[in-house]
């Protein structure tokens, strides 16, 4: 059995563990990623790659957002590598009463924080979207958000990663890890032994499987969910498009689609989502959802009947029972640590991986990191 040593190994090579590694390493730290299989293949890979803001409340998540969606600005350049970032509208269709005060209240605020954003008329929606027959909808909010390729993103934090000095191993997956007295000393990848000061699980979906493997628990839950692209087409969308109510749909049905587009740098249209509520994690797509999302797609764009959906995917999601992040140092460990359940991730990930890293490295963070803290989770003994 061979062995390595390492400050800090990361399990998991998405958003969270790449961009995480990229601080890391920077820091000075002697860092290894390993990731189950290749680079963003979870849900990373399977994303719309939205820099999502004006779902935001207000409080640190849209602080957050917003100043990540300024980072966003300048992350290329810092990673040195292109990832299609670009600013693109969001418009978002409101079909009812309560919702259309919410989003009144929410175009205030984000105009208040200085995002460009405002209400448009039903009637006004045929000018912005061309294509959109929104039968029924009320009004919309638009907000400019911005949009990034997600394969593009992934592999910018990866190669700066790499970069700075960070070993990271795909198709290497943890399958075990040594612990002492509350202490993991390494990290298992089959035979081989990776000893180590600090781990992050930064796993998604599979972050309470992995976990388990330490003997540390978290209640991770995941839906499972489906999206597809279309053969590249020319300018057709202008923003993405979506509805209001998409939470609240996905949320209260076992099974539910709340359709959203946008058009890709490439020309191809990226439809998502049809959602399941899922006890097991696979990647596979149902007749349901992609014949839901082409129902519904084609409700809002009757004109776009003919184009060729060239690939589906499906992924788990994972999310936490009150629907917030987990960063900060498990419960009974001392050096295991998490960083899952991300809320607008691409938005808040370039900041949130910084201080993730500062959090592993002893360094102080902003104090509004320990609301996301897994210590508020504690499993009940019997
Ligand atoms: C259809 C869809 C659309 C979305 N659109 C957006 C969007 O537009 N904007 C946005 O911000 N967010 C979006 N999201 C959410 C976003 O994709 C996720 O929040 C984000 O990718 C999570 O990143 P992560 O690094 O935490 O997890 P993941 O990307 O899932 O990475 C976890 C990694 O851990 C690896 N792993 C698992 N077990 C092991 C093991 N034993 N050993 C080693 N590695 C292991 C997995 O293989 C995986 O690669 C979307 C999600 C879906 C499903």
């Amino acid at each position: 059995m061979s062995t390595n040593v390492y400050d800090v190994i990361i399990v998991g090579g998405g958003f969270a563990g790449l961009a995480a590694a990229y601080h890391l390493a920077g820091r000075g730290a002697k860092t290894l990623l390993l990731e189950a299989k290749g680079l963003a293949s979870g849900a990373s890979g399977a994303c719309a790659g939205r820099a999502q803001v004006s779902e935001s409340p207000r409080g640190l998540h849209l602080s957050m957002a917003l100043a990540g969606l300024k980072r966003l600005e300048s992350l290329e350049e810092e990673l040195e590598f292109e990832f299609e970032w670009r600013r693109l509208g969001n418009l978002i269709l409101i079909y009812d009463e309560d919702k259309l005060l919410w989003w009144r209240e929410q175009v205030a605020l984000l105009q208040q924080e200085g995002l460009e954003a405002t209400m448009l008329e039903a009637d006004e929606l045929g000018e912005v979207e061309p294509h959109l027959q929104a039968e029924g909808c009320l009004a919309a909010a638009w907000a400019l958000e911005g949009h990034l390729n997600p394969f593009k993103f992934a592999r910018a934090y990866a190669r700066a990663a790499q970069e700075r000095g960070a070993d990271i191993r795909a198709y290497s997956s943890v399958t075990g890890f040594e612990s002492n007295a509350g202490r993991i000393a390494a990290v298992r990848v089959g035979d081989e032994r990776f000893a180590t000061g600090a781990v992050l699980v930064a796993a998604g979906a599979w972050t309470g499987r992995v976990l388990s493997m330490a003997g540390a628990w978290l209640p991770v839950q995941f839906t499972h969910a489906e999206a597809m692209i279309s053969e590249r087409l020319p300018q057709t969308l202008h923003n993405h498009v979506g509805l209001a109510d998409f939470y609240e749909t996905i949320h209260a049905h076992s099974r539910a689609v709340s359709v959203g587009a946008a058009q890709q740098k490439s020309g191809a249209l990226l439809i998502t989502e049809a959602v399941e509520q899922s006890e097991t994690i696979h990647r596979r797509n149902s007749t349901w959802g992609m014949a839901g999302m082409a129902r519904d797609f084609l409700g809002l764009f009757p004109d776009l009947a003919n184009i060729r959906i060239v690939r589906g995917w499906a992924i788990a999601s994972p999310f936490l029972p009150d629907e917030q992040p987990a960063i900060g140092l498990m419960p009974g460990f001392e050096n295991l640590f998490v960083a899952t359940c991300f809320l607008l991730t691409i938005t808040t990930i370039p900041l949130l991986s910084e201080w993730i890293a500062a959090l592993i490295l002893g360094d102080p963070v902003p104090p509004g990191l320990h609301l996301y803290s897994p210590a508020r989770y504690v499993r009940e003994s019997g």
